[in-house]
């Protein structure tokens, strides 16, 4: 399959090279299980879940199924004053799957939305408890919170903030927790760092607990470089804001879901949020679904003036729509057949081990690890930063494995089906591409 120029040329790509990409278009036609097709007919292994989001792998039963039957019977349905009955089961189900507490559930259609409605949450919740001066969120450098304006806002990527000016105000940021000074190759999460937490207390001292609303974090950042968070890091974040009444919101985009050998983050690491966002696997990325998970005390505030009016303005026309909802319950069917949601618990010990054997590989720096998250981080090329990493994606595209590279750290998360021999062809074929690239 070739596309013609004009083709090529009117479409406006997100976060790509547009001018490289239409140079050498590399175009993918087909998907199943682990590995996509290619438009030269090739099959290629799917290193990353598609983006972090086809956890139970590509072109799943349960899930095709759904969509089509779906749309035959229900094609859409407004979700203001009206709704359909797949969206409570839905909710219903993933309620099963959250920590304890995190009991309500709010749909939007991305992570990006899912972030801005958590944030909209937070900053609601306090004006109607009568706090409205607790307004300031706060962020973490080297976020990564989508990219609508609040996401921008608490977000800690530069590329991401400076270009888009003056509505990024009523935000701090806490420390990141990247340490490779003390923590290179450390397998799983490293021993240094929970003191980082403290810089919250910093904040609190800067603009008083009595004007923030709410803190959210990754728990592991996986668009910054796969940053996991230190030992005993993330409880100390959560008495720091039990300590001063500010709200944790977890952004689980890349952590739901199996990611990390439980369903959600916050069991593998044993923290609780009051809010909780996600998306991605979700619906195994077929069709756009986020969704924000809220603490039983918080949706009872909101539900506290007369019935008949509307207690929290705020919606998508797509919200729980019909497709989506489907095509989530079909995904959480096949989670549960497979026992894919704590599957990476059983696979994180070969993960890891093959990832670390590239530990001594040309331009290697650092090796990072967590459940079937991996992230390998090079020296750049002397005044060109991000560009050896790409160098090191273009060769395994070529070698026939998709692998992602964010600056100059390659981010693997691949399917929670892969088999350990797939985990040996997608890190061997790194090391091939690291011995080549200059
Ligand atoms: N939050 C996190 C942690 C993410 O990793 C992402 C996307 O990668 C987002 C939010 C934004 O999600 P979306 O691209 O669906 O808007």
């Amino acid at each position: 399959m070739t596309l013609n120029p004009a083709a090529l040329d009117a479409y406006w790509m997100p976060f790509t090279a547009n001018r490289q990409f239409k140079k050498a278009p590399r175009l993918l036609t087909g998907a199943d299980g682990m590995y996509f097709r290619d438009d030269r007919d090739r099959q290629v292994l799917d290193g990353i879940a598609g983006l972090w989001c086809v956890n139970a792998g590509h072109n799943r039963p349960h899930i095709v199924q759904a969509i089509q039957a779906q749309a035959a019977e229900l094609d859409f349905a407004p979700p203001f004053q009206m709704a359909h009955p797949k969206a409570f089961e839905l909710a219903e189900q993933l309620v099963q799957l959250t920590p304890a507490g995190l009991n309500k559930v709010f749909f939007t259609n991305s992570g990006s939305e899912s972030v801005d409605t958590a944030l909209k949450i937070a900053i609601a919740y306090h004006r109607v408890r009568g706090e409205g001066s607790r307004t300031r969120l706060i962020g973490r450098e080297r976020g990564y919170h989508g990219v609508n304006f609040g996401g921008i806002s608490v977000g800690g990527m530069v590329a991401n903030r400076k270009m888009f000016g003056t509505m990024l105000g009523g935000v701090d940021h806490i420390r990141h927790t990247h340490d490779p000074a003390r923590n290179a190759y450390s397998v799983g999460q490293p021993a240094h760092g929970a003191e980082l937490a403290d810089d919250l207390e910093r904040l609190v001292a800067l603009h008083d607990a009595s004007t923030i609303a709410a803190v959210i974090v990754e728990p592991i950042a996986g668009s910054t470089g796969v940053l996991i968070p230190p030992q005993g890091y993330l409880q100390r974040l959560r008495d720091i804001c039990d300590k001063h009444g500010i709200l944790l919101i977890f952004d689980e985009v890349i952590t739901g879901f199996g990611r990390t050998g439980n369903p959600f983050g916050a069991q593998t690491f044993g923290v609780t949020p009051d809010l909780m966002t996600v998306a991605k696997g979700l619906t195994n990325g077929c069709v756009p679904m986020g969704a924000v998970f809220a603490q039983q005390k918080i949706y009872d505030t909101f539900m506290s003036g007369p019935e008949h009016l509307i207690e929290f303005f705020h919606g998508y026309t797509y919200s729980a729509h019909p497709l989506a909802c489907a095509a989530a319950l079909g995904t959480l069917k096949t989670y549960a057949e497979e026992g894919l949601l704590t599957r990476a618990s059983a696979l994180q010990g070969q993960f890891a081990e093959a990832l670390h054997s590239l530990k001594g590989e040309p331009h290697v720096i650092d090796i990072r690890n967590m459940g079937l998250v991996g992230g390998i981080e090079l020296a750049p090329l002397p005044g060109e930063p991000a560009k050896r990493a790409f160098n090191v994606f273009l060769d395994c595209w070529e070698q026939g494995v998709l692998i992602r590279t964010t600056g100059d750290t390659i981010a693997l998360s691949p399917p929670l089906i892969i088999e350990p021999a797939q985990i040996d062809r997608l890190v061997d074929t790194i090391r091939t591409a690291l011995r080549r690239v200059a």
